[in-house]
């Protein structure tokens, strides 16, 4: 950061809660705030946010907030002296940083070269073996195949192939035998090809059941280097940061003295300016560099909360030129913090990321309670980016006060319209394991069941919400309600001269089945022993009110094939509506179509049209919100026709394949 001065204007090259973040600080300190947006963005808390906003282009990030020349252009036009990257779009982009040096702006963060350096595992590996660091075992060299196995058999199974460029968990496969290696080693290369456009893999021992622990780095200009403390980032899904706390679960404090040292020599090593996390994996025996992330961490927060420091400041204090604020010995920590990552994902339907508007939104509040967010009621969750709603961090004097105001401040938390992780990680935040520190990386993959199966059950308005959508359904699509049915004799007529019908759901593991009746004085529904007045009024294609009893709602509908998505003001809905008449053709139907889960982009095709596959054959990746989704083959047979290209932008429901299963 030989750029490093006094600066009065700065460019925040982010969006959602890191940019607020890092504009309310620097309003702190009195600097002007310039945000970038997408299209899709306009109305966003962080433009509102921020003094001045600049379009930078259409809502794809690469055509947005990756966009080196239209971001440094932001800059001039507006006369920002300074950008600050956030984490992730362009924040560990080497060439970014050069440029922004080149335009004469203040980079808040290390130099390219650093940058550089570090983006490569392997490179990082290297130089931290030379600083006397402990690294995972493995191999970090010769791409060649023949190289790579050779190396493979030598660490010993398991090994975990790892894209050198990789982040974010991806590019990762474990490898269990010797002859599953060059599969796995194609598939990582391809991944990390697309993801980060550079397809170096490095092998490591693949540690069993160990835990994440980090150490947040600071250095200046001025050759200064002090740690602040550490984070533990053991609950992780899919290599994924989940939950993160400070200080670390049960380290013994030599192993906490030692790794602290581990991580400023290797910064100083690193000559390292600005803030930086050094990343380790531990287990019994020790710990091991795994990488080093030269940004400002998304879980910086539960630093802040345990040493009272904004580490946002530091940033610009080093990015003025100025020395660190403290010494080594003059940071201490009091109590601990906790962070859950709240997502618009839905832990039911296997963490499938969710998009709409954000009907509510009602947040907890309370001593200890922190929450950095960038949506608001009103905000639509896009496909566009990261599904990440909000951080909420919370504080204690000890883990079980921080913990028990968790798990309470979950509880508080209402947001609907889009599905959410709230009640996972509530449950997840109340295991008897959690509370007591046993966990490793592994932990929620293997308790998955216990954390999402507990799942939700509908709700008799639920149901009454579901039963209108299909009554609605019929008279859009002018579909002769169905008979009665023969052999079932609680559908159809009665004696009485009541009509009744049947309608069933299914929704998670659970059937329900109310049953609508038709009276003189109209229209009622039947469940679970119960019976209520149902009134309903369509207020347009895709939205009603209705009343159940005396309880009134609004709901959103959205068909698709028999699968029905509601939202009602508790939430988002997804059941599936078994129609006993509609079975046989409802089958081959569904069989028929291959239709898309989520909005999102076609980022590969990989069968061949007409080629014989087996249930189960991967079809078509969708991407949206940086998770991949493969869809298969419902059965065995073949694809007759793709009604997708890659790089297709498609909404939900839409079809994207037709699927012709083989006759038996
Ligand atoms: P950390 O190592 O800081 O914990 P992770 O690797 O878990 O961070 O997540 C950083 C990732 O956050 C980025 O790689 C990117 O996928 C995602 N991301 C980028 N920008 C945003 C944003 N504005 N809001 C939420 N997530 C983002
Ligand atoms: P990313 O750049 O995607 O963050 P990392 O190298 O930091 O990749 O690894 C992410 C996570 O993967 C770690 O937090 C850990 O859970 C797991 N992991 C990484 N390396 C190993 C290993 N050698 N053995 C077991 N787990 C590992
Ligand atoms: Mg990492």
């Amino acid at each position: 950061m030989s750029l490093a001065r006094r600066f009065h204007k700065l460019l925040i090259a982010n969006r959602g809660e890191i940019a607020c973040r890092i504009m309310r600080t620097a309003k702190h300190m009195g600097l002007a705030t310039v945000a970038v947006y997408s299209d899709v963005d306009r109305d966003s808390a962080h433009i509102m946010l921020a003094d001045e906003a600049v379009l930078i282009g259409p809502a794809p990030a690469k055509d947005s907030y990756l966009r080196i020349d239209a971001i440094i252009d932001a800059a001039r036009e507006t006369g920002a002296e300074a950008v600050h990257p956030g984490y992730g779009f362009l924040s560990e982009n080497a060439d970014f940083a050069q440029a922004c040096a080149d335009a004469g702006l203040v980079f808040v963060g290390p130099s390219a070269e650093t940058i550089r350096l570090m983006g490569s595992k392997s490179a990082a590996k290297a130089l931290m073996v030379n600083s006397g660091l402990p690294v995972v075992p493995g191999y970090y060299g010769d791409q060649d195949i023949v190289a790579l196995q050779a190396a493979a058999d030598g660490v010993g199974y398991p090994v975990l192939v790892k894209a050198s460029a990789g982040g974010g968990g991806r590019g990762m496969r474990i490898v269990g035998k010797a002859d599953e290696l060059a599969e796995a080693v194609a598939s990582a290369k391809r991944e990390a090809q697309a993801a980060f456009g550079n397809d170096e893999v490095l092998l490591e021992k693949f540690i069993a059941r160990p835990r994440h622990i980090e150490v947040q780095v600071f250095g200046d200009t001025h050759g200064n280097v002090v740690s602040l403390f550490e984070r533990e980032c053991t609950l992780q899904r899919r290599y994924q940061k989940v939950v993160e706390e400070a200080p670390a679960i049960a380290i013994a404090p030599e192993r906490r003295a030692e790794m602290a040292a581990a991580a400023r020599a290797a910064a100083q090593a690193a000559s390292y300016t600005g803030a930086g996390t050094i990343e380790f994996i531990t287990d019994d025996a020790g710990f091991y560099f795994i990488e080093m992330n030269t940004r400002l961490q998304v879980e910086h927060p539960v630093t802040e909360m345990i040493t009272g420091l904004d580490l946002v400041e530091w940033q610009l204090r080093v990015a003025f030129g100025e020395a660190l604020p403290l010494r080594q010995d003059e940071i201490t920590a009091t109590g601990h913090a906790i962070e859950a990552r709240i997502y618009a994902e839905d832990p039911d339907k296997g963490f499938l990321p969710s998009t709409g508007l954000i009907r509510q939104w009602r947040k907890p509040s309370g001593h200890g309670i922190r929450i950095d967010t960038g949506f608001r009621v009103g905000d639509t969750v896009t496909p566009y980016y990261d599904a990440l709603l909000a951080k909420l961090i919370t504080r204690g004097d000890d883990r079980s006060q921080a913990l028990e105001r968790m798990v309470h401040a979950l509880g508080e938390f209402e947001i609907a319209g889009v599905a959410t992780n709230l009640a996972f990680l509530e449950l997840l935040m109340s295991h008897p394991q959690v509370a007591r520190g046993e966990v490793d990386t592994g932990f929620i993959e293997r308790e998955i069941s216990a954390l999402t199966l507990a799942g939700p059950t509908a709700a008799p308005l639920d149901l009454a919400a579901a039963c209108v959508a299909v009554l609605l359904h019929e008279q859009s699509e002018h579909i002769p309600p169905s008979l009665p049915s023969p052999w079932d004799r609680t559908d159809g007529w009665t004696v009485a001269g009541r009509r009744s019908r049947r309608l069933s759901f299914r929704y998670g593991a659970e059937r329900y089945d109310p049953i609508l009746w038709y009276g003189r004085d109209g229209l009622s529904m039947e469940l679970g022993g119960t019976n209520a007045r149902l009134q309903f009024v369509a207020r347009d294609d895709a939205m009603f009110d209705l009343c159940l009893g005396d309880a009134p709602e609004r709901v959103s509908v959205a068909w698709s094939g028999r699968d029905l998505d509601l939202s009602t003001p508790r939430g988002h809905l997804a059941l599936i509506w078994i129609d006993p008449f509609a079975a046989d053709v409802g089958e081959v139907a569904a069989a028929s179509r291959i239709v898309a889960p989520m909005p999102g982009t076609v980022t590969r095709i990989l069968a061949q049209p007409g080629a014989d596959l087996p249930r189960g054959a991967a079809l078509i990746v969708l991407e949206a919100m940086k998770m991949e989704h493969t869809l298969r083959a419902p059965a065995d047979g073949r694809v007759t026709a793709f009604k997708c290209a890659v790089g297709d932008v498609v909404q939900e429901g839409a079809e994207l394949a037709e699927f012709e299963p083989a006759m038996k």
